[in-house]
């Protein structure tokens, strides 16, 4: 076993939130070390939600508690993006399209943009006035129409950890590539890290931000109350010229008409690290399962969900784009986790031991703002969410 390292704060958990929080908490003077597995899966077999091209973003939010966060963050971007010289956001706007009598399934609502957008992002039932726009793009003629414009759009998750952890070297903290198996009281106070590698960490105060495995090893005195949903993507591989020529159409959410599948949302084509461009869409499906156990989710993870995805997601992806020639089309699993409330998890369960989980699979775009409440909570200098 290594020798012990001391720091003021360890951060478990390299994900969207961890990352955010460690560099809030070294740029606020803390030595900090963050330990988490770069790549998904590994020897450990720790996965994450974040492993992917892209996630949507946008400041409104019809949930009153989302809305400031987010608002805050997305504010943030360029900031992040201009100190660490990493490109992670692209405000293309986004669309959404929803029959008017199911207005606000998502997280803006119709009727919001309908009386406080301009008039001429707003298209009713029928009238197609989108296709001005991004021509290649169908819906159905029952749906009404409308644009939340930039600032929303959709950020590259990959990057932003990239940009936080640049931003937090910068501050002098630690990054170890690395998975906490243990995590426990020391005698005099503050907490001992145990990890895979069977390195010890030894730290004042400890942020663990290990998204949907964060019941998965002995890191919190009592269970987090969380949980964890599979989710999945169908990626539509896209030609080059196909790639150029959409690839500044704004994102979608769309609640298509049921067939199995519910909740689309869309971007446009992405480079992914393969080299293919892709046209990434993902919904909730009637296929979606609630694992409880680390080995249920590491299946799920290393499953063929080609087979049983592939029929469900592909009429709507082809229903978008009617007339583009996909190259290939795969799927990819995921998981998001959920709290009882529907809101992130982010509390000082015992002195010294903060928890922030559970993105509600809407965590991405404002993960800047959860890991600054976070460190807040750790530096004593704010009240738990949701209290005054
Ligand atoms: C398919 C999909 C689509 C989504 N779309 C959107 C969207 O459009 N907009 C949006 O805002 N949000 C979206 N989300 C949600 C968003 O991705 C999550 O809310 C966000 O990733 C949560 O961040 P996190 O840091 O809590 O978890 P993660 O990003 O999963 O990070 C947790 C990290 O902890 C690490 N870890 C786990 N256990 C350990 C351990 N024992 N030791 C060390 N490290 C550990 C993991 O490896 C991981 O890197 C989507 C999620 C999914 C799955």
């Amino acid at each position: 076993m290594h020798s012990s390292d001391t720091f003021d704060v360890g951060v478990i958990g390299r994900g969207l939130f961890g990352s955010a929080a460690a560099r809030h908490l070294a740029e606020a003077g803390c030595s900090v070390v963050a330990i988490g597995p770069t790549a998904s899966g590994g020897h450990a077999g720790i996965y994450s939600s974040h492993d992917d091209e892209a996630r949507l973003t946008r400041r409104l939010d019809r949930d009153e508690r989302w809305a400031p966060f987010t608002a805050r963050a997305v504010e943030g971007y360029r900031s992040i993006e201009e100190r660490s010289g990493v490109e992670f956001y692209w405000p293309v706007g986004a669309l959404f399209a929803s029959r008017p009598e199911i207005d606000g399934k998502h997280g803006v609502s119709m009727a919001f943009l309908r009386d406080h957008g301009k008039p001429e992002n707003y298209w009713p039932p029928g009238t197609a006035g989108w296709k001005q726009w991004w021509p290649r793009l169908e819906f159905p003629t029952t749906h009404e129409v409308a644009l939340d414009p930039a600032p929303a759009g959709y950020i590259r998750p990959k990057r932003l950890i990239t940009a936080q952890e640049i931003l937090t070297e910068r501050s002098g903290g630690c990054l170890v590539d690395d998975v906490t198996t243990v995590l426990k009281p020391r005698v005099g106070g503050g907490y001992r890290i145990e990890t895979f590698a069977g390195s010890t960490y030894d730290v004042e105060k400890v942020v663990v931000a290990t998204g949907a495995f964060v019941n998965a090893f002995d890191v919190l005195p009592v269970q987090a109350d969380i949980t964890v949903k599979t989710e999945i993507v169908i990626l539509g591989e896209v030609s080059e010229a196909d790639a150029n020529e959409l690839g500044e159409y704004p994102t979608v959410l769309h609640q298509i008409d049921p067939d199995g599948i519910d909740d689309i949302y869309m971007t446009p084509p992405l480079q992914f690290p393969d080299g293919r461009h892709c046209i990434k869409l993902g919904a909730n499906t009637t296929l979606d399962t609630w694992p409880t156990t680390l080995n249920e989710i590491q299946q799920w993870f290393r499953s063929d969900t080609d087979p049983d995805y592939l029929p469900l997601l592909q009429p709507a992806l082809a229903s978008l784009w009617p007339d583009v020639d996909f190259l290939s089309l795969r799927t990819k699993p995921c998981i998001v986790s959920y709290t009882p409330d529907r809101f992130p998890l982010i509390e000082e369960v015992e002195p010294g031991l903060i928890v922030a989980v559970a993105g509600n699979g809407q965590g991405a775009k404002g993960s800047d703002s959860w890991g600054a409440v976070a460190a807040d909570l750790v530096l004593g200098r704010s009240l738990p969410l949701g209290e005054t």
